[in-house]
């Protein structure tokens, strides 16, 4: 088998039988022999799939012939290159998105959850033909650096991951919430910890784009007034302007001790748990039941979380 190719996308749009897109979305990947990951939901698709260069076009001329996925883009990939893998389940705990190799996939999977990532408001997302009704608006990544060059100190930058995902990189300046889990946002707004930011240009930002459809979506119905997402996440930000820009340190992604650089140079923004040393290393708890994900160095890996240093 030649080197597998991997199209990741998302597109939101009404779905009006999510079950008989997933039995039609089964059958195809079945056919054509690829795997991966595929989420359906009423409010669109989310999929990661791989497979031989040949199956993955006929995969995707045949999902576009579905009207509401006609404007599906992927992006491609090589088959070792990261891929998004929104609200899997570690430990039988609902995460966020988190990244994973094609060559993890062990199957196909195929399924409908009532939303593409788990924020916990499938009735309050609103599709339409055109996507997410009410999102931020989006920026290219020059976009994004045009407005801080307009409105400087004003704008802010607000992280949409899990917490972890930003000790060892974020934007300059960002707002990051205390995040575990996709489901902690709504919460956390709704208790007005971010009013103070409302009468500002938001800029929200996230790996690979899809959560702050969502994310940006939820702010400006709660009060957010002028929010902005930024088209294809950190990872197309970061590709544009590697360690030139204003995005500093490391993307986290799903092994523990792997971190993505945009370019070689990439700031150590991250800081040991334990003792205190830069570090863009993440790694669990070395409870195996525990879900806590956390800087550590070299040294400190495999150390357990505060609770659970505590209760040893
Ligand atoms: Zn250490
Ligand atoms: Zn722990």
């Amino acid at each position: 088998m030649s080197e597998p190719k991997i199209l990741l996308y998302y597109v939101f749009a009404p779905v009006a039988d999510p079950e008989a897109v997933r039995l039609w979305q089964r059958e195809l990947c079945e056919s054509l022999g690829l795997r991966g990951r595929i989420i359906v939901s009423p409010h669109g698709i989310n999929g990661t799939v791989g497979g031989e260069l040949d199956a993955c076009k006929q995969y995707l001329r045949r999902t576009r012939e579905y009207p509401p996925f006609a404007a599906l883009e992927p992006k491609w990939s090589e088959g070792t290159a990261l891929v998004d893998a929104p609200e899997e389940r570690l430990h039988g705990v609902e995460r966020g998105a988190r990244w994973q190799r094609i060559t993890d996939f062990p199957r196909l999977s195929v399924k409908v959850r009532d939303e593409l990532v788990a924020f916990g408001i499938p009735n309050e997302t609103r599709v339409d033909s055109d996507g997410v009704v009410g999102g931020g608006v989006h920026l290219s990544p020059q976009e994004v650096n045009d407005l801080v060059a307009e409105r400087g100190d004003e704008v802010v930058f607000f992280d949409g991951r899990n917490a972890w995902e930003a000790e060892i990189g974020r934007f300059a300046g960002a707002v990051v919430p205390s995040t575990r889990t996709t489901h902690d946002f709504i919460a956390q707004i709704d208790a007005g910890d971010f009013d103070d930011l409302k009468g500002r240009p938001v800029v929200t930002y996230c790996t690979g784009g899809i959560r702050c459809e969502i994310l940006s979506a939820a702010m400006r119905t709660r009060g957010f007034d002028e929010v902005y997402q930024i088209d294809g996440g950190i990872v197309k930000y970061g590709e544009a302007f590697g360690n030139d820009g204003l995005w500093e340190g490391s993307l986290a992604v799903f092994d523990g001790r792997e971190a993505l650089d945009f370019a070689p140079g990439a700031a150590v923004i991250g800081r040991c748990r334990v003792c205190g040393a830069p570090s863009n290393a993440v790694s669990n708890c070395s409870d195996p039941a525990c879900t806590h994900r956390f800087v550590v160095c070299d040294a400190h890996a495999g150390s357990p979380c505060e609770e659970h240093a505590q209760a040893a």
